[in-house]
């Protein structure tokens, strides 16, 4: 048995026979059609699969495809091409890698991802001026092993019989992960079919969630994996309307992506609890026209049937965009950020208010600030809303603020005259209450939610909103940890907003809870001295 470490991107645990479906470029095998009707036949290939996708609600990869077909045919792209011919395979793959480096040299994250996906179209075009197509054995569960994916060589896949993918290149937002998240399939980047000797392999263990890889497992790792699905089945069993009922809870959706909106299939979850409205901004590489964040908006409307909480822009911390040209800070995370950032940019927050009360989700809509500090800050940007509602005419919506500096969770009761909800923003909360930076992993220890000083913060944000009647949800990731979510539902939580795809183990969880809760004093989980001690009151 050996374990090879990758990074982790789509979760889950699940066993395969290893499958290695990279194909290499030889630029020695002749081309069998002309370039022409190469590009054809890959256009084709690209529009049969988008129909098939279309039929069996694969949306997001069949857009990826549309993409595609418009990179294949670009008129600079095809112009490049017009001096080549099916004999110069090597030069023609070089006008794509070319494009390539294009976009791989521009600063936005985005673009430099597309990059990848010339290269995959420049490949899968030489493939197929060569005839050569890959085929699977697809009855036997597997873990595909590649340099990259594309969406040609997935729509060959049966994904039923798909148990992980391993990918070597490829980002966080590449086809591939995309593909993954959206089926539930685990997904490693960064291993190779080349880093073991895959041929004499005959199982291997992937971990989406750790990206660890075990190779040959041995009998209690396969034991493990046999009680994690187990689990799993069981949780899935627990989710339901009856027992959200019965715990009197409320789940809504944290949406952060684009990606995450269109995937989003959850037939408990009628709401979002945190809109996460810079990706909008940061997906951009000028700043989004007003037409098109109100577009965004419109789409949520369609997914969502209730409550849409949205969050103001959040940029600043560890969230940079370029056009907005923020000066250089020190300390990025305790700087112009958040609610500080559009309250210094009044056009930038005003147009995204204006794109909120403007588009369909305007009835639904509850808007809050993220990073208020005091009740200033509450109030000058509470009054930016009710201005531009005014000025267009628009009912003034719920406005509520995210609880994540020390300064409101020591003192919620300042704001409870004037603010419709809280949200708890536990990610935040945590590195200024423990003054330890939430990206460096190094601090996870002092990046502990159970900590009793935590803890009695957030009972206190949470008793202050009960007992005066106001809306309290938690929306960081503590709402989508099994353990904080138990806890929080001890200490008086009934509305967690979390990553959907945790929603089932969060609900096994709480059932739990509400067991331990005819048993416990919560004065004695508080009194304890450190987290560990707090855990051993989790059943
Ligand atoms: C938080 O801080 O807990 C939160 C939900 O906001 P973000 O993670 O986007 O900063
Ligand atoms: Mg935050």
């Amino acid at each position: 048995m050996r374990v090879l470490q990758g990074t982790g991107v789509s979760p889950g645990v699940n066993t395969g026979k290893p499958i290695n479906i990279e194909r290499t470029l030889d630029f020695s095998i002749a081309s069998t059609i002309s370039l022409d009707e190469g590009i054809k036949e890959l256009t084709a290939k690209y529009k049969s699969i988008i129909a098939k996708y279309n039929s069996s609600s694969r949306e997001i990869e069949a857009e990826v495809l549309e993409a595609y077909i418009l990179i294949l045919n670009d008129p600079e792209l095809t112009n490049s091409l017009s001096e080549l011919n099916e004999a110069n395979l090597e030069k023609i793959y070089d006008v794509f890698l070319e494009q390539s480096e294009v976009f791989k040299k521009m600063d936005d994250e985005y673009f430099q991802q597309r990059s990848e996906d010339i290269e995959a179209i420049g490949k899968e075009l030489i493939f197929t001026l060569q005839d050569i197509s890959i085929e699977f054995d697809a009855d036997v569960p597997q873990v595909i092993f590649a340099n990259e994916l594309t969406p040609n060589e997935t729509s060959s896949m049966n994904l039923n019989f798909v148990n992980g993918f391993v990918v070597k290149e490829g980002g966080p937002t590449s086809h591939a992960v995309i593909v993954a998240k959206n089926y539930g399939i685990p997904c490693i980047l960064g291993i190779s079919s080349a880093d073991f000797d895959i041929d004499n392999v005959v199982e291997v263990i992937i971990n989406g969630s750790t990206g660890e890889l075990t190779i040959n497992p041995d009998e209690s790792s396969l034991k493990i994996v046999e009680e994690y699905k187990a689990t799993t089945i069981k949780q899935l069993e627990s989710y339901s309307e009856e027992n959200l009922n019965k715990l009197g809870v409320e789940l809504r959706a944290n949406i952060g992506s684009t990606d995450e909106i269109k995937s989003f299939k959850d037939s408990l979850i009628k709401s979002i609890g945190l809109f996460r409205s810079e990706f909008l901004y940061i997906e951009e590489s000028t700043e989004p026209e007003l037409d098109s964040l109100i577009n965004s908006n419109n789409l949520l409307n369609e997914k969502f049937e209730e409550t849409i909480v949205y969050r103001t822009l959040d940029i600043g911390g560890d969230k940079q965009v370029d056009y907005l040209n923020l000066l250089p800070e020190e300390n990025p995370f305790l700087g112009v950020r958040g609610v500080r950032l559009t309250l210094e940019n009044r056009q930038l927050f005003k147009t995204q208010i204006s794109s909120i009360l403007n588009s369909s989700i305007s009835g639904k809509v509850k808007i809050m600030f993220p990073m208020v500090a005091t009740l200033e800050d509450f109030q000058e940007a509470k009054e930016v809303v009710i201005s531009v509602a005014n000025k267009l005419g628009a009912k003034i919506p719920k406005i509520g603020i995210m609880v994540e500096t020390p300064s409101v969770a020591i003192s919620p009761e300042i704001y409870i005259d004037e603010v419709d909800f809280f949200s708890i923003g536990t990610n935040d909360l945590l590195q200024y209450s423990f003054a330890a930076d939430r990206g460096i992993t190094s601090l996870n220890k002092y990046h502990d939610a159970l900590n009793p000083s935590f803890l009695k913060l957030l009972h206190n944000i949470i008793n202050t909103a009960n007992q005066n009647d106001i809306e309290v949800s938690v929306c960081g990731d503590m709402a989508s940890d099994t353990e904080g979510a138990y806890m929080l539902y001890l200490l008086g939580l009934r509305i967690f907003s979390l990553a959907p795809s945790q929603a089932p183990a969060i609900v096994s969880s709480l059932l739990k809870a509400k067991e331990a809760l005819k048993n416990i004093n919560i004065d004695e989980i508080l009194s304890q001295k450190n987290s560990q001690s707090v855990r051993k009151f989790i059943i």
